[in-house]
């Protein structure tokens, strides 16, 4: 998702209360900045702040960081935080490829990569979010019965997706390739705004959630 440039954004991003300036300065304290000793659970690539908003809203108990690597997209987010307040939100705008530099090992119990763009060209495979690449920088921050959960309608990225956690710590604890009609793994979905848009244009959105290889859980 890349909005036209909003003249304005990255200005008022830097003076957000919203957003964490220096996310590298926070690095294995994050949960100084809740001010409790709640779960931490990221998305990556938040877009228009949907999904995370309604997170946060109805799980107080846990805290949530939104990263977003574009100002204009992430400003959607700040207005409706403005209105929102909640405590248990805050932001970071930056490329997720520095993940280990803004977080310590093991800080982290769940990352969210909703609708991850596709990045169709095989040379920029790498910079998928769901990649062996960043499996290995997730697995880095991610604690020992850690999560990680991707949904996308986009079927190529899916299959790549799954491919790419056998070269990885993960495994795969729940699949499915109809999220909407799988009543287990569909039970207290929230829509993020890709997902509302391309299920009412017919897609099937597919989903699966990672552990780490021996941790509690079912690996499939
Ligand atoms: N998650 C939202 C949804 O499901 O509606 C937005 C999906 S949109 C296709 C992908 C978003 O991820 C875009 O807003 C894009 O700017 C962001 N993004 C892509 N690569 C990123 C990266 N390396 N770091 C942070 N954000 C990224």
């Amino acid at each position: 998702m890349r909005l036209r440039n909003i003249p304005g954004s990255r200005d008022v991003i830097a003076n957000s209360p919203w957003v964490i300036q220096k996310p590298e300065t926070l690095r294995g304290s994050w949960k100084s900045v809740f001010q409790n000793e709640n779960p931490l659970h990221l998305e990556i690539g938040t877009g228009k702040g949907r999904f995370i908003m309604q997170m946060a809203q109805e799980h107080p108990e846990i805290n949530y960081i939104g990263i977003e690597k574009y100002s204009s997209v992430l400003l959607r987010c700040l207005e409706k935080q403005e209105e929102l307040q909640l405590r248990n939100l805050i932001f970071v705008r930056g490329d997720a490829e520095l993940i280990n530099t803004w977080f310590a090992d093991g800080e982290i119990d769940r990352i969210y990569l909703n609708f991850s763009d596709p990045w169709p060209k095989e040379r920029h495979a790498r910079r998928r979010l769901p990649s062996a690449d960043y499996l290995r920088r997730y697995d880095r921050i991610l604690a020992q019965d850690g999560e990680i959960e991707f949904k996308t309608d986009n079927r190529g990225l899916f299959d790549f997706a799954v491919e790419e956690t056998a070269q990885s710590s993960f495994a795969i604890t729940q699949i499915t390739y109809d999220l909407h009609n799988d009543p287990v793994m569909n039970e207290g979905n929230i829509m993020t705004e890709y997902e509302e848009k391309f299920s009412k244009k017919g897609n099937r959105i597919c989903k699966y959630i990672l552990r780490r290889k021996g941790a509690t859980g079912n690996p499939i």
